[in-house]
């Protein structure tokens, strides 16, 4: 079986990084057949910000990304947060100590800290001075009844004896996630970047322990265009920023894979593979490359799945370009919208943005605004973008804007006039139950001729008249989402 986690800690908002990392769990999960499991690592309560974890499931669930067991699910191996399973890291830290591979330490927070300013002093990268590493047994008797003290894996590699179990009883990440990761059958882990230090000490600790590893897989940073690291400063980090402004989930996602893909991780090999265990994560290497998709491929989640390949992925730094995000929105909604459901889904969701837009129109309602969506689709980056876009078709066009002014003072004063009147007749003609967009490209045609224009010029005149804008859906298009009375209308006042 394949198992994978994602295994945020709960210090605030999830961040587009950390929607990566999920994302890659996901997908490569799903790749496999297999699951994976969403673990919380609050074992730092000094960290801990409230509301964290309500925050992280439901920017995953907006985005779509189900996993199979953790929090609100449940599953076998709970439970999922780590704040509930400190019995277990005890046990481990045990083994540890009875193994020898770890001992306690008993200087206390000040001590520790003045021992660090002092190595700092004389240029060591050390941070300990392994001070308690040679207690006899009887000292460190008589002090564990008055307090259980750090708890230090010694490792020859290491500059430093990392502190695994703190006075608190509390473990580090380090104890934690490798118990965990063992525990709950983790057999890949795919996680940040930032973590890859960590890596020689992890495998120690399975040595040590006396157990198999999982695989390893660290996904390289993700940089803004200019290579600066992505912060809350520079932008928009947080995936709560993505949902509020708009954007499809599954643009988000398509955007977050592709600048992996061909620029990604870092894997790593346990050298643990057996026969009968789930695949190691390949190291990339030129030849056996598969062709990475094109960095704009517009993939649904079940496209990314079947074509997630962590082989396609190098070592190289990942660059978000938001251009990219905007190109993937507006191919996704048309993707969306091919569909009565998802044409609904996108209306449901601008519809209160159209409405506070123009409160005072009567032509906010559901199914109006699903016909805007699809005469808008291709043109529109982003949902919410459709009351700019498609401003007229909720109130009269507005003919003072420059753009109107320009377009008006080019169509010959005279045709402008005799295409309008001409059609305002014609429409007093029309059967209002045959009004389909056929029908009104004849009526159109025939107008056309009759008052013996160009075709450009024609439209040009229409489109000013029934919008305002340069720009836009075809004529008929427009024509029938306005219908019959409120093209008259419109007609009527341009000629006015
Ligand atoms: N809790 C760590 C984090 O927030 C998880 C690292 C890991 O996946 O092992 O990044």
């Amino acid at each position: 079986v394949v198992l994978l986690r994602f295994a945020p800690s709960p210090t605030g908002a999830l961040h587009l990084g950390g929607l990566r990392t999920a994302l890659y769990n996901h997908l490569y999960a799903r790749r496999l057949g297999g699951k994976w499991i969403l673990r919380i690592e609050d074992t730092d309560a000094t960290r801990a910000v409230p509301g964290a974890v309500d925050g992280i499931r439901s920017a995953l669930e907006w985005a779509g990304l189900e996993y199979d067991y953790g929090p609100g699910v449940g599953g076998p191996h709970a439970p999922y947060y780590q704040s509930e399973r400190l019995d277990l890291y005890h046990t481990y830290a045990h083994k540890l100590l009875d193994s020898g591979h770890a001992y306690r330490c008993f200087c206390s927070a000040d001590t520790l800290a003045a021992t660090r300013e002092r190595l700092a002093r004389t240029g060591s990268n050390a941070t300990y001075d392994k001070a308690c590493l040679n207690l006899t047994e009887e000292e460190v008797m008589r002090r564990a009844d008055l307090i259980f003290g750090h708890v230090k894996d010694a490792h020859a590699s290491l500059p430093t004896d990392p502190v695994l179990l703190k006075s608190d009883l509390f473990p580090t990440y380090h104890l934690a996630s490798v118990s965990d990761d063992h525990e709950m059958g983790i057999t890949h882990v795919l996680r940040g970047e930032e973590w890859l230090p960590s890596l020689p000490l992890h495998l120690d600790l399975y040595a040590a322990l006396n157990l198999k590893p999982p695989h390893f897989a660290h996904l390289p940073l993700m940089l803004n265009r200019d290579g600066s690291k992505m912060s809350k400063r520079k932008g928009d980090v947080q995936v709560l920023d993505y949902q509020r402004r708009g954007w499809e989930p599954i643009a988000v996602l398509n955007w977050l894979a592709l600048a992996g893909w061909g620029t990604a991780a870092s894997p790593s090999h346990t050298g643990a593979a057996e026969s009968d265990t789930p695949p190691p994560i390949p190291v990339p290497s030129k030849k056996a490359k598969k062709a990475a998709p094109d960095s704009t491929a517009v993939m649904t989640l079940n496209e990314l799945i079947h074509n997630f390949d962590l082989s396609s992925l190098t070592h190289r730094r990942t660059v978000l370009d938001p251009n990219k995000l905007e190109y993937l929105n507006k191919h996704h909604l048309m993707r969306i919208a091919e569909t009565d459901e998802g044409l609904t889904a996108l209306a449901e969701k601008v519809h209160d943005v159209v409405k506070a837009a123009f409160p005072t129109s009567p032509y906010t309602n559901v199914a109006y605004i699903k016909d805007v969506i699809s005469a808008l689709e291709g043109r529109i980056v982003n949902i919410r973008d459709l009351p700019i876009y498609g401003a007229y078709f909720f109130l009269e066009p507005y003919f003072q804007g420059d753009e109107a002014i320009k377009m008006r003072k080019r169509l010959d004063d005279v045709e402008y006039r005799t295409v309008l009147e001409s059609l305002i007749q014609r429409l007093s003609l029309e059967d209002s139950t045959k009004w389909s967009e056929d029908t009104i490209r004849q009526l159109l045609q025939d107008e056309e001729s009759k008052v013996g224009l160009k075709q450009k010029t024609f439209m040009s005149v229409l489109r000013h008249a029934l919008t305002g804008s340069s720009a836009g859906p075809s004529v008929a298009t427009i024509m029938k989402i306005l219908g019959q009375d409120r093209i008259k209308e419109r007609l009527k006042t341009a000629l006015a």
